[in-house]
């Protein structure tokens, strides 16, 4: 595997850019060695400076569902670009996409777009907060809702990746709303619930991907629910990264969450910067200009990106690609299986839809601290070995790894032959 040009760049980078990236985890801090730095991508496959091609399972982090360069969604965005590119004015496509995502989430009457996951998630709360007239929120330990302020607690992968406990430079007051609760537990939450009538709501990822692929048992989903109910609060539902990885409309729905507002990113994009809230028609009514939370974006509900959702979107219902996923992910999950048995490696694999993971653990992973009693050195051994053999996942036990409509029966084989030699240099460590 050569690296030379990815070394060339990442000096260069280091230059002008904070550690070569523009979003942390790109850094390959927890794997170690130098970053890969990526060219083109075709299909199931990403192929770097250095020419190596990959079989992908990063997709950008989840938003690349179809594979790189769908011809539709390339044309799709030429047409759009052709005719402009920002007009600070409405136009035709956001109510085309809105229609599309509204009637995936029965949940959401009305629909805000904005550009990132991150704005999406700040936004919802701050409804969530205008609607309740409470202040309070509870989050999950291991949960990543983006990197506003409020949300930078006990956050998942980013900041385990790292070894940070949450980030400098939040002020204290701007987290002293942000209750923390466990994962999978739900008397966590009802602890929180009973000590304080401020909470305005219960922020989840209904399948979490920031600590690894975890899912919630249904008792949790169930208790969630009756808790919410109970004591007058609203559940978001942070689809960001589970939206339309496992049906066509939010992991929520297929778990049984009753969720009040739901939050949108990646998929939905197709990938260009777009994210979403939405909710029922009442919770709707405060966003300005109807209602008096204020919320706005410059380049909210862009053309072009706007065009490249809508594409994607109407592909992947046509494809419906979900029962291929399961089966898919079941098969990754075998090779994993086999190749730990074969070679006495310790993993756990925990699979939802078209996400999965391997922990380097014996342990169930249920929650953020069970996530964390993985090996991230055997982890890193892994990630090294699947990339000289031409398989890339994200450089992190913490994060989940995607598939896409693309996948071949060859990328599968390569993809198992890569995990039974990854598996066998972690057994010689
Ligand atoms: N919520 C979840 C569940 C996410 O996974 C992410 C991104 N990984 C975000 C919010 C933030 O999205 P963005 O990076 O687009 O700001």
């Amino acid at each position: 595997m050569k690296t030379n040009q990815s070394k060339k760049l990442y000096k260069k980078g280091l230059k002008h850019l904070v550690g070569a990236v523009n979003s942390p985890v790109r850094a390959f801090s927890s794997v170690g060695g130098n970053p890969i730095f990526m060219e083109s991508a075709h299909k199931s496959r990403i192929q770097d400076v250095d020419h190596n091609t990959y079989v992908d399972y990063v997709l950008s982090y989840g938003p690349m569902i179809l594979g790189h360069g769908n011809k539709k969604v390339i044309k799709a965005v030429k047409t759009a670009v052709d005719k402009g590119f920002s007009f600070g004015a409405s136009t035709a496509g956001e109510i085309e996409l809105a229609k599309i995502v509204c009637d995936a989430f029965p949940e959401m009457d009305k629909v805000r777009f904005v550009n990132s996951g991150t704005e999406a998630v700040l936004s919802a709360i701050r409804l969530a907060r205008a609607f309740t007239e409470k202040d309070e929120i509870i989050k999950f330990s291991g949960c990543y809702h983006g990197h506003s302020d409020a949300l930078l607690v006990a956050a998942g992968s980013g900041l385990a990746t790292l070894s940070m406990p949450g980030s400098k430079g939040v002020p204290k007051d701007a987290v002293k709303n942000t209750l923390i609760a466990k994962y999978n537990d739900l008397e966590s939450v009802a602890q929180h619930l009973e000590e304080s009538d401020n909470v305005a709501a219960i922020i989840i990822e209904p399948v979490a991907g920031n600590m690894g692929t975890v899912v919630p048992s249904k008792a949790f989903i169930k208790g969630l629910n009756k808790l919410a109910r109970k004591y007058q609060v609203l559940i978001i539902a942070d689809e960001v990264m589970a939206g339309f990885r496992s049906h066509f409309g939010g992991a929520y729905e297929l778990l049984g969450l009753h969720a009040d507002i739901i939050c949108l990113g990646k998929v939905i994009g197709g990938g260009m910067p777009v994210g979403a809230y939405g909710a029922r028609e009442e919770i709707m009514q405060m966003v300005a200009p109807l209602g008096g939370m204020y919320q706005a974006g410059t380049l909210s509900g862009n053309p072009i990106a706007m065009a490249a959702g809508i594409a994607t979107l109407s592909e992947l219902k046509k494809a419906n690609p979900y029962e291929g996923f399961n089966e898919t992910a079941a098969q990754i999950e075998n090779m994993l299986l086999k190749a730990a048995k074969k070679h006495h490696v310790k993993v756990t694999v925990n699979r939802f839809g078209s996400m999965i993971n391997a922990f380097f653990t014996e342990q169930t992973v249920v929650d953020f601290e069970t996530a964390q009693s993985s090996n991230v050195k055997e982890f890193a051994t892994f990630f090294w070995e699947l990339l000289r053999q031409g398989v890339s996942i994200p450089p992190a036990q913490f994060e989940a790894w995607f598939l896409s409509t693309t996948l071949t029966k060859k990328d599968l084989k390569q993809t198992a032959l890569a995990i039974d030699k990854a598996m066998e240099k972690v057994s010689e460590m």
